[in-house]
């Protein structure tokens, strides 16, 4: 016995007490696949002749200890192409054996590429049959070779799909705080916070409060000047110097604006870690108990998503809402980022799906 199916047999046995309508309904499933493909050549034709045949007679594929029943001919293969219409000359002519080795080859590649789209969709149908291409070699004029599928079976189909999922009965989302990296002032930031009442938090207070009101003054400067211009041409040179530094200004500062309306945005991008595709530092203002003062502190939230449900393996990411969900911070599935979307609530470390 030669196996030349090049595939590894994983801890399941061949079955030896096959049932037929499932290896019939493996065929019928394959055959529809086939028929998809783009590729048309003359394997996948052959592929669909073996199916065709697996369909009439499943009995054909019983692993039999004669082997001499077991599988299909070069002539029966070439018959069932006629029979389907789809040109079995090929394998009828004299120069059968030599066409359906060069075919049967490109088909075993064929077979390995397609491998898990096939195992997808027989899941799918919950048929627990996983097949695999086998050419038994025959020797001498009275015993050709045959060709078939030989089966694994493999147990608990229904467990290993991706269970389905009730869109409208995701279940929540929680988060958990993660590690922060990164130089002496980000990690003291994110361990110690800074309280504001304190010393440090009073100058950082009384520095962002003169920006604020340079700010306030700057914007009333260039109202006066757009005002007084003397040309069209200045009105415009300074419209456009205006806006530059709004824009300059709201890129430095207008995190403060949203740390102070939300209590809780991303970190500016000077205090997110370097080298990391994912900026989700976000700086928190928590409420002393005591005090009922304010601490700024720099944090992280993670969290499993539901829907994927691996745990630990598929992150949840504080991101902003984009477009969809602006001005709101959101929480990102890694896998799905556009879909897996939850909310994002920084005093429960809870959050509901999103779509
Ligand atoms: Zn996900």
């Amino acid at each position: 016995m030669t196996e030349d199916n090049g595939s590894e047999q994983g801890p399941n046995q061949f079955e030896t007490g096959l049932d037929r309508d499932e290896v019939a309904n493996m065929a019928k499933l394959v055959a529809e696949l086939a028929k998809e493909w783009s590729d048309r050549t003359f394997a996948v034709k052959i592929l669909r002749g073996l199916c065709a045949l697996t369909l009439e007679s499943p009995d054909r594929l019983e692993p039999a200890p004669d082997s001499r029943h077991w599988g299909f001919t070069v002539l029966e293969i070439g018959e069932a192409l006629d029979r389907l219409g789809i040109g079995g000359a090929q394998l009828l002519g004299s120069d059968a054996q030599q066409s359906m080795k060069r075919n049967w080859r490109k088909l075993m590649e064929l077979w390995e590429r397609e491998a898990p789209t096939i195992a997808q969709r027989l899941s799918a149908r919950k048929v627990s049959l996983r097949p695999t291409l086998f050419r038994e070699i025959g020797g001498g004029s009275g015993n050709p070779s045959r060709f078939g599928f030989r089966f694994l079976r493999c147990e608990g189909v229904a467990n290993q799909q991706i269970p389905s999922i009730n869109w409208l009965d995701v279940p929540d989302i929680s988060y958990r705080q993660a590690d922060i990296s990164g130089n002496r002032l980000i990690r003291w930031l994110s361990d110690r916070g800074l309280y504001l009442s304190g010393r440090t938090g009073k100058a950082y207070l009384s520095v962002t409060y003169a920006l604020f009101v340079a700010g306030v003054f700057v914007l009333w400067l260039l109202f006066v000047a757009l005002t007084h211009a003397p040309t069209t041409l200045d009105f415009l040179k300074i419209f456009v110097s205006g806006a530059v530094i709004l824009t300059v200004g709201y890129f430095f500062f207008g995190w403060q604006a949203r740390l102070v309306t939300n209590r809780i945005t991303l970190a500016p991008v000077l205090l997110q870690p370097f080298a990391s595709s994912r900026n989700d530092y976000l700086l928190e203002l928590r409420p002393d108990q005591e005090t009922e003062r304010n601490s700024l502190y720099m944090v992280r939230y993670v969290g499993d998503c539901p829907i994927c449900g691996v745990k630990g393996h598929d992150k949840v990411h504080i991101e902003p809402g984009r477009r969809e969900f602006f001005g709101r911070l959101v929480g990102r599935c890694n896998r799905a980022p556009n879909e897996h979307v939850f909310s994002f609530d920084h005093v429960t470390r809870q959050g509901r799906f999103l779509r």
